[in-house]
């Protein structure tokens, strides 16, 4: 840390993304991408953007947010399109934190939300999940704080029914709730439906991952004009031009080639079922998942020795080095091959 760093952000311990090695090829199942590359037709428009980077891209993302409007069902006023859903929740915590209003969540989810409080200086309360890892819904009523919950939470993969978030809402009247869908395709209700419903609810979504778009950062915000017009103003206080040209093209590819992704998001549901049964055979625990990755664990072996021996054989999967979390390994579902690999490693170390 170097003498001129703010006083306020020395404690900061800041989010540690999964690893993106480059000194070999590994198997890599650690960081919920999705194996399948891009829709062609999104990558034949992030193509032809490319000839424009000469310029600005659009800062109100026109066309992405158009064609959003349109597949989603909802009004153009109602959609915000960030820098990957990461930024989208960054802008939250900014925007609906504050003294007051602390960020609430589970003990266990999206490691990356006590970082936003810290980093933003919000207070945050952690309510522990069930000792099955699950949500207690009640817990979040009357939570006196703006609520984050991640559904399909994460890394559990385990979902909410609408009917709970529906119950979130209601009891919240005074706060915003922020359902964090990036892993909704793979199985989760959608909130969507209760958008035109509930004044306070905020729905987030990306394209890292059903969408085969991590590297490009896209994320999208649904919410009422009055919370995309709040975020909006985080947006152009920061940073206008968050979305790039070639990013936003890509988004429109990937929104209208519907066969591509609904034929992926299928298969990736297949294999998980292959997957879990397949690690349940092994004598693996794997939690109900309703998204790209599964949460597995094994009695006799810590979570540490499975990632390290896995990792040595060429296997990477994402180890939490956290109380609750210690004994598990998050696996994210890849192609039939990757899984086929990573269950012959899975193997030879429980053999080891
Ligand atoms: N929410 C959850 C629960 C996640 O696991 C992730 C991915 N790490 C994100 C949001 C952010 O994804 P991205 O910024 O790639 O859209």
């Amino acid at each position: 840390m170097s003498k001129f760093f703010s006083s306020k952000l020395k404690e900061l311990e800041a989010y540690v993304p999964g690893e993106q090695p480059q000194d070999k090829k590994y198997v890599k199942l650690n960081t919920n991408e999705s194996p399948f590359p891009p829709s062609p037709y999104a990558e034949r428009l992030a193509r032809q953007a490319a000839g424009g980077l000469n310029l600005y891209c659009d800062p109100e993302c026109r066309v992405l947010t158009s064609v959003a409007a349109e597949r989603f069902g909802v009004k153009k006023e109602n959609i915000i399109f960030t820098n990957g859903s990461d930024e989208v929740l960054n802008f939250a915590f900014l925007a609906f934190c504050d003294e007051k209003t602390p960020a609430v969540f589970p003990d266990v989810t999206y490691g990356f939300y006590p970082v936003f409080a810290k980093v933003n200086g919000v207070p945050y309360r952690e309510i522990p999940l069930t000792s099955s890892m699950e949500i207690c819904v009640e817990d979040y009523f009357n939570a006196k704080g703006t609520v984050f919950i991640a559904n399909p939470n994460a890394p559990t993969g385990i979902a909410l029914p609408l009917s709970a978030i529906e119950s979130i809402l209601k009891n919240n009247p005074q706060n915003v709730v922020v359902v964090d869908e990036a892993y909704v395709d793979f199985g989760g209700e959608s909130a969507l439906a209760l958008l035109g419903k509930y004044d306070n609810l905020l729905v987030t979504r990306t394209f890292s991952k059903s969408c085969s778009l991590a590297g490009g950062r896209l994320g999208i915000g649904f919410a009422s004009e009055a919370i995309i017009a709040d975020l909006n103003k985080i947006k152009y206080s920061t940073n206008p031009y968050n979305v790039n040209s070639m990013t936003a093209a890509a988004g429109v590819g990937a929104l209208l080639d519907a066969e591509y992704f609904n034929a992926n998001v299928k298969t990736i549901c297949e294999n998980r079922a292959y997957l879990t049964e397949a690690l349940t055979g092994l004598g693996f625990e794997v939690l109900p998942s309703s998204a790209n990755f599964i949460f597995a664990k094994k009695q006799g072996v810590s979570g540490e020795k499975l990632y390290l021996s896995l990792k040595e054989k060429g296997v990477l999967v994402r180890y939490f080095n956290k109380e609750r979390l210690k004994s598990f390994v998050r696996i994210t579902v890849g192609t039939k091959e990757q899984i086929d690999a990573l269950l012959a490693a899975t193997k030879s170390v429980l053999e080891g």
